[in-house]
């Protein structure tokens, strides 16, 4: 395996947030599930982005610069919340990526959205342009409530979309087999170009600039 995409990590001490308790945490600048397939769980678990204090019990995710790689499903997805030298000098030290599906995102619930996505052997791209079907769908519910974030979730062979409103809470609905297929037909022109050169946000935003431009 090409050593520039292990896995590899720093220990660095941070302070708690809340307490100001100090403590050493491990932070990986590249997850390689190929060569660790267990770390994959470990992020589903909310067991690797977080930061857990020994004092006050505060539980909060941890977002730093990481390029999670994936070898057998071509995939690489940088988390980073802002795109800085140090995500850019990152990307640098991983070597060729020609090939790999590569994408972006700004939090641990995307990134574990992505995983979970290509796990199914899905598309993310099929499914945020779903997205904008499913909400608009919701108009009723969302009259007297704000709709936070759609996620896509599975159970088995049941896949869903979480849905985290406002007042009303969290709520899920199915998702469609068949419509995924449609959505894919759809927009197979969109969906065609598989790999792009650059670290693209593949996300509801997106997909409305897509369904919007269109009609
Ligand atoms: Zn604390």
């Amino acid at each position: 395996m090409n050593e520039k995409k292990l896995t590899r990590w720093t220990i660095e001490e941070m302070a708690c947030p809340k307490c100001g308790q100090r403590k050493k945490i491990k932070k990986y600048q590249v997850i390689n599930v190929s060569e660790k397939p267990r770390m994959k769980e470990d992020i589903l678990k909310n067991n690797v982005f977080f930061f857990r204090c020994d004092n006050c019990n505060l539980a909060a995710p941890l977002t730093y610069p990481c390029v999670y790689i994936d070898r057998k499903k071509k995939l690489a997805i940088l988390m980073t919340p802002e795109i800085e030298d140090e995500s850019k000098k990152l990307l640098h030290s991983l070597g060729d990526l020609s090939g790999y599906k590569k994408r972006l995102t700004d939090n641990i619930n995307d990134l574990k959205e992505k995983i979970m996505i290509y796990d199914n052997h899905m598309d993310d791209r099929a499914i945020e342009l779903m997205k904008i079907e499913y909400i608009r769908q919701l108009k009723k519910e969302m009259e007297d409530d704000e709709l936070m974030n759609i996620l896509f979730d599975y159970s088995g062979h049941d896949m869903y979309f979480m849905l985290f409103f406002e007042k009303k809470g969290i709520g899920r609905v199915p998702i469609n087999q068949e419509f995924y297929r449609q959505s894919e037909i759809r927009f197979i022109n969109f969906l065609k170009p598989g790999f792009n050169e650059d670290f693209e946000k593949i996300d509801l935003e997106w997909a409305g600039n897509i369904v919007f431009k269109r009609n």
